[in-house]
């Protein structure tokens, strides 16, 4: 299709079909390339200054972070383009528990940029979602690291591993738990598909707090001959301790 036939078309789906912002409920022009409105996009808590090893906020750019530190995270480095903040947080509870359908297509097409704009350097050679118990995913319906691992991937032109971990039991939710506690409770919920084909992969999951979760998961794969796991999460909320100093 042509430049002029693709406009026109968009001009004619967006008459028939009017998009909206899925933070706002602005109504979009037919140019916007994802589904959110200029303001919104202006606004989104961008995660700029992060400790390298683990994510979270830091003041200075680049510095590992007083936590990794002290110990650093069983993964090589962590990257997560946007914090758990506002609007974002809300978005993702109405993708993950409510199934809004735009509220996912804006936090894939969030993630496949940031990803698409970070993985300049080395790239792993398989993205491998950390994956929700069968149960779970019963009740949800759909996976969200699963989707958005495959919209990375796609952005990237690296493939997506989700057969690579298998949740061997479901676990409680995380939220609600101290770090000690939430250690415990994903212990042994992993194991590895054997023998893992890869040297360096990233796992993706949609929020990183603790890192319990991620940490298991990459735990996992390297005792499986992994030798390098990376984590991509799309939003990176502050460790409960970190929360509490402030
Ligand atoms: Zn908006
Ligand atoms: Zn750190």
């Amino acid at each position: 299709m042509n430049r002029w036939a693709r406009t026109a078309l968009r001009v004619a789906l967006d008459t028939l079909l009017p998009r909206h912002c899925a933070l706002c409920g602005a109504r979009l022009g037919p140019r916007a390339a994802l589904p959110a409105c200029r303001g919104c996009l202006a606004e989104l808590p961008r995660n700029r200054a992060a400790c390298p090893r683990c994510a979270a906020p830091v003041a200075e750019p680049g510095l590992a972070c007083r936590r990794c530190l002290r110990r650093a995270p069983p993964w090589e480095a962590a990257w997560a383009p946007y914090r758990y903040a506002w609007p974002l947080d809300a978005a993702l509870v109405r993708w993950k528990f409510h199934g809004d359908p735009a509220c996912g297509a804006l936090l894939e097409a969030l993630f496949a940029r940031a990803a698409r704009r970070m993985a300049r350097g080395e790239r792993p050679e398989a993205l491998v979602p950390v994956p929700l118990h069968r149960a779970r995913l019963r009740g949800r319906g759909f996976d969200q690291a699963a989707r958005l691992a495959r919209a990375a991937g796609r952005a990237l032109g690296v493939p997506v591993a989700p057969e690579a971990l298998r949740r061997l039991r479901p676990t409680a939710a995380q939220s609600g738990l101290g770090a000690g506690a939430r250690r415990r409770n994903v212990r042994g919920a992993f194991a590895a598909a054997r023998p893992p084909p890869w040297r360096h992969v990233a796992l993706v999951d949609d929020v990183l707090t603790t890192g319990s979760t991620a940490g298991e998961a990459a735990r996992v794969l390297r005792r499986a001959g992994v030798a390098r796991v990376d984590v991509w999460c799309l939003l990176r909320a502050a460790p409960p301790a970190a929360r509490a100093q402030r």
